[in-house]
Formats: C-alpha cells, structure tokens, sequence
C-alpha cells in the first residue's frame, strides 16, 4: 500500500491506472476510521483495483465553533486497518496541499444544500462538494463510494456528479451500527458512558417508528410522533429535526409514496448526531432498512 501525500503524485498514480484500462475505486473519509468507513473500502475492493482511499479532515466543511480542531486523528491505525484490507493507495494530503494560498474556487448544490443538515450547519455541504469534487478530479474513479449514514451528503454529491458530467458512478452503501444500534461514526468517540448509552435513542426511535410502519401507518405525523416520543423520554437527547423525504428528491412527504428516508438528527451533550431509516415500498406495502 502506498500512502501519497502530493495531488500531483495521486494524479500520477490515477493516470497510469487509468491507461492501463484499470477500474479506479475510491472511498473520501475524514480519517478515524471504524467498521462502516471498512464497509465501504469492502465494497469498492469487490467492485475495483485499484482501491483508493482518501484521508483528509476537510477544514472547509466544519462552521465555527464546530469540532475542527478536536476532531479525531489517527493516521498510522488508519493506515494499518486499511492494508489489511489491501487498500492499494492512501491518499492524505495536509490542508494546504488541497487549499494553497490564494484558493478561492467552491461549489454549491442549490435548493438541496440548505435544509436539514445544511440549515444547522451553513456551508457545509458547499464545503463537502467542493472538496468531493477536486478529490473525484484528482483520484478519477469509475466509482466512488459513501454511506447512507450521510444520506443528505450522498444524494447532494449525485446531484453534484449529474450536473457536472462527472465521470465517476456515486455507490451508497448500508450504514454500519454498534451492536446497540447506534450508527458508527468518528463523533461517537465523543461520548461519555452515559450519554453513549443515551445515544441510542436515535436508534430506537427509527425503530419505534419502524414498527408504527409495519403495522399499516402511512403519515408522517403518525410516524414522526414514535420518534419524538423516543427522543422526548431521553432526557440526554435533544432532536434537531425529524422529517420524512422522498429519497430522490429529499422533498418533505407528507404520506409514504415509493421510496422515502426518515431522517432525524439529534444532540447528546454537544456531540452532534444523525441517523436515518430507507423506507420501500414493494407491492403496497413498506418496509424500513435501517
Ligand atoms: P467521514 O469520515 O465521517 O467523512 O465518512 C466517510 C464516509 O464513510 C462517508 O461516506 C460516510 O457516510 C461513511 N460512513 C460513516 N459512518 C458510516 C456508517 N456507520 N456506516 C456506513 N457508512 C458510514
């Protein structure tokens, strides 16, 4: 496994698999890396090689006052986890390398950019399209890889990917939970004992909600009731938002029609959390993934 620092000498390493008729596969990570970043460097290696993995804590993507400088790192366990995986390149340029002096240049998905996750945090997802974008130019891919965990981030970056005429096919992978139900993620290692155990109820209200779903419930409101009810009783949890959207358009449903996401975020102490459940609808009836 070969770890690269430089753009230049990625674009190299991407050049001369690309004329050798090779299917780039590539998973973008912030690094700390855990069970369900390794799903997705799974699923590129079934599908590619060479298999490119990118680490880089995106300084554009975090607002003021959020955990830029305290988010975890940890490149040499990364790196362990990865070869063992045979991952073929790491790709972990330091901040200048991808923003030199005089940057200026970003993207913006409008109209999707701004709600749920984008109205919390103005400017992120302008700040994971323009470092998602510059990575795709760099690495290439025939396919790119993220988790539904991020399902706001993974459908802003299709649409992204469409307007753009980018090369690269967008796959969004299931979201790997603990054990306990909580959906894995870097910010986890925030938690203490008790607020990792009142992290679940995000969990649990997306459960709760499930089974409102299997037993016939069709409205949102209904719905969304199981998920504050959950919410309401964990007096460590505090919701942001609860919403149903059509998965295609991230539109507010109002009722279940085809496939739709219940997307819900939440804070435990100042840690940050999102969690979501795909809901499907397959001959008149749904059922929920979580
Ligand atoms: P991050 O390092 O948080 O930027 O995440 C990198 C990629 O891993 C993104 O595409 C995430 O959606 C994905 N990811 C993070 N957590 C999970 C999870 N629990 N299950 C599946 N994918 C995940």
């Amino acid at each position: 496994m070969e770890i690269i620092r430089s753009v230049e000498w990625m674009k190299d390493a991407a050049r001369t698999a690309e004329s050798k008729e090779r299917l780039i596969g590539f998973v973008p990570t912030m690094g700390a890396l855990h069970e369900g970043h390794l799903s997705l460097v799974r699923a590129a290696k079934q599908q590619c090689s060479p298999v490119v993995v990118s680490i880089f804590v995106n300084p554009a993507q975090f607002g003021p006052g959020e955990d830029l400088a305290g988010y975890p790192r940890n490149l040499e366990h990364d790196c362990h986890l990865l070869e063992a995986l045979g991952v073929d390149y790491v790709f972990a340029p330091d901040t200048a390398e991808i923003y030199p002096a005089g940057f200026r240049t970003s993207v913006r998905v409008d109209g999707l950019s701004e709600k749920f996750e984008g109205r919390i945090r103005p400017g992120h997802f302008q700040g994971v399209c323009t470092v998602v974008l510059k990575l795709l130019e760099i690495v290439r891919p025939r396919f790119a890889y993220f988790g539904r965990k991020d399902a706001q981030q993974a459908h802003i970056v299709r649409q992204m990917v469409s307007d753009l005429n980018l090369d690269a096919e967008i796959v969004v992978c299931p979201i790997v939970r603990e054990a306990d139900g909580l959906a894995m993620s870097s910010r986890n290692a925030y938690l203490d004992g008790e607020q990792r155990r009142a992290a679940t109820a995000l969990y649990r209200s997306l459960d709760a909600a499930r089974r409102k779903i299997e037993a016939g419930a069709r409205g949102a409101g209904e719905i969304l009731d199981e998920v504050h009810t959950v919410l309401d009783s964990e007096p460590l949890a505090k919701l942001d938002y609860a919403a149903t959207v059509a998965a295609d358009s991230f539109e507010i449903t109002h009722f279940l029609t085809g496939s739709c996401l219940l997307l819900i975020a939440a804070r435990v102490g100042s840690t940050r959390l999102i969690d979501n459940m795909f809901i499907e609808e397959r001959d008149g009836s749904f059922s929920a993934v979580l």
